[in-house]
C-alpha cells in the first residue's frame, strides 16, 4: 500500500468516526486537516496538530519538522558510515563523510533549541 492510499485510508477512517473536514491543512504535509468529535484537530499522517495561527508559526512548525528529519539523517548516515569504517580499508573517504555528518547533527542540535525559545515568545 503507497502512503497516499494510507493517507486517503485514514481520512475516510476519520469521517466515518465523525470526523468533519476542515478548511485547514497540516502545517507539515499540507494534507487537510480534521476535527474529531472531541474537539482535537489531527491531520491523517500526522495525527493530533497544533493549528497555527499564522505564517510565522507555520514556518517555525515546518522548521523543526526539517530539523528533526535531518537530525534523524545525520544519525542513520553516521551509523551506516561506522559500521562501513569497521569493515573497509578505505577510511580518508569514510572519515571525511564522517566529519561532514557530525556536523550537519551539531549544527542541527544547536538550531534546534533556538527555534524552540522563538516559539515560547
Ligand atoms: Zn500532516
Amino acid at each position: 500500500m503507497s502512503r497516499d492510499d494510507a493517507v486517503v485510508r485514514r481520512m475516510s477512517e476519520l469521517l466515518r468516526s465523525g470526523a468533519v473536514m476542515l478548511d485547514m491543512a497540516c502545517p507539515l504535509c499540507s494534507a487537510p486537516l480534521f476535527r474529531l468529535k472531541s474537539g482535537e484537530i489531527v491531520c491523517p499522517t500526522h495525527g493530533p496538530v497544533k493549528v497555527v495561527r499564522d505564517d510565522s508559526e507555520a514556518i517555525e512548525v515546518r522548521s523543526r519538522a526539517i530539523l528533526d528529519r535531518l537530525e534523524a539523517l545525520a544519525a542513520s548516515r553516521i551509523s551506516e558510515i561506522a559500521e562501513m569504517l569497521s569493515r573497509e580499508n578505505d577510511e580518508g573517504e569514510l572519515l571525511e563523510k564522517l566529519e561532514r555528518w557530525l556536523e550537519v547533527l551539531e549544527r542541527v542540535r544547536r538550531l534546534k533549541p533556538a527555534i524552540a525559545k522563538e516559539e515560547r515568545k
